[in-house]
């Protein structure tokens, strides 16, 4: 075990749990070698918390318990597993839901870490070194109390690289690592009775965005008779909802082809299973393009309903000022062209831009587009994806249903 002693003046965070610690904060590091347990302690010897130390990840220090009697081992990260998937038990019962999160990285206590269900399947992607070395034991404490028929893991594509992670994608049964055979084929699941399939391997996100779920339900009220527009429609679920909440018509637009494509078999399969309205086929078109350069070319006054679900714009601090004027663009056009009084259900997945800064960009947006807005809700993810207090940058998802009333 490590013995680390933090540099004076740095262990205010840590104190207040955040969980983690850059090479910076760390005065002296001895006991061991490689990546391993650690004990932290302040420039007076006072005990802070227990940690894993790994100088190759790009936190190279995870503060995982501020217990002194602590004991740091396997048994403790299962323990953290199966805490995990014990606080969302009431997610495995709901029947009409059965795709949502099941670790949500560090807001759960387990860094690096992001595990969903998907029906039978869970799928986890790793972008820490933490969560490589436990990986096995992170497996076999979800097989043993999920007893899932497949387990897909694969790699963050943006921090698996930084922690030299390789983006292979794996998968288990039983504990044991499998190939997976050409018949086996997508995975179904359910999302507030909405039927969705999703195919193995890389995909976006682990192939679905469960973080969108009750938003989804929100906007759905707003869709009766209305003209959609879907920004970023991925496989349409946003679009599915829409179509279930009475829309007259519904554009989808995104740069990923194969998404698209997709969303029209996902809406084949729920008008075959009688989910939403006969006869909605022919009310969606879909159209493959960049959403900024497509919603300028849009018809004034033609939608009354605009999603705009962009991906994340910044993934760090210093991308937030191009994020910021990317965000205003996409909102003010769209703000110009929505029919008066229409609704836009605009979000941010973007860790770096907190809630207020959205906010405050979506005001900007509406004096250059000559509008009043009106904010009907205020939204982020559902309970399966919890914002840790201790751990702000858990709260990555915001999001508003706006009136646009032209001003006179
Ligand atoms: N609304 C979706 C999730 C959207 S994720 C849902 O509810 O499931 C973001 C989507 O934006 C992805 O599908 C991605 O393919 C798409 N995308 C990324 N950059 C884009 C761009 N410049 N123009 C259009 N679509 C883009």
């Amino acid at each position: 075990m490590y013995r680390i002693t933090i540099a004076k003046g740095k262990e205010k965070q840590l104190l207040k749990h955040h969980p983690w610690v850059f090479s910076g904060a760390i005065r002296s590091i001895e006991g061991s070698e490689g990546a391993d347990w650690a004990e932290i302690r302040s420039e007076d010897d006072r005990f802070i918390a227990y940690g894993w130390y790994d100088e190759k990840s790009h936190v190279t220090l995870h503060l995982l318990s501020w217990d002194r009697e602590e004991r740091l081992s396997d048994e403790f990260v299962s323990r953290l597993v199966k805490e995990a998937i014990f606080r969302r038990r009431e997610f495995f019962s709901l029947g009409d839901t059965t795709a949502f999160r099941l670790i949500h990285g560090e807001a759960d206590f387990i860094p690096g870490v992001a595990a969903d269900c998907y029906g039978s399947e869970v799928r986890i992607i790793i972008s820490s070194r933490f969560a490589a070395h436990f990986l096995d034991v992170i497996i076999a404490t979800i097989d043993r109390y999920l007893s899932p028929s497949l387990i897909q893991v694969s790699t963050d594509p943006f921090y698996g690289p930084a922690d030299g992670l390789s983006d292979k994608v794996t998968y288990y049964r039983g504990g044991e690592e499998v190939t997976l055979g050409e018949d086996e084929g997508n995975v179904q699941f359910v999302e507030s009775g909405l039927y969705f399939e999703s195919a193995h391997g890389k995909g976006q996100k682990s192939g679905f965005y469960a973080d969108q779920r009750n938003n989804r339900n929100i906007v759905e009220r707003y869709a009766k008779d209305r003209t959609v527009l879907d920004v970023c429609s991925y496989t349409g679920a946003f679009t599915l909802h829409a179509l279930r909440g009475g829309a007259k018509s519904v554009d989808a637009v995104d740069s990923s082809e194969s998404a698209l494509r997709h969303l029209l078999f996902q809406v084949h399969l729920n008008e075959d299973k009688g989910t939403i309205p006969a006869g909605s086929r022919e009310r969606v078109t879909i159209k493959s393009a960049d959403a900024f350069d497509y919603i300028r070319e849009i018809e004034e006054d033609k939608y009354d309903l605009i999603i705009l679900d962009p991906p994340k714009l910044a993934r760090t601090k210093s991308k937030l000022e191009n994020a910021q004027k990317a965000y205003k663009d996409l909102n003010r056009v769209a703000m110009t062209k929505i029919r008066d009084g229409g609704i836009i259900a605009t979000f941010s997945c973007s860790g770096a831009m907190t809630r207020e800064l959205f906010q405050l960009t979506l005001a900007w947006a509406a004096t250059d587009a000559n509008v009043e807005i009106q904010i009907l809700e205020t939204l982020s993810a559902g309970s399966d994806h919890p914002v840790r207090l201790s751990f702000p940058e858990s709260e990555y998802l915001k999001g508003f249903v706006l009136r646009v009333l032209r001003k006179k």
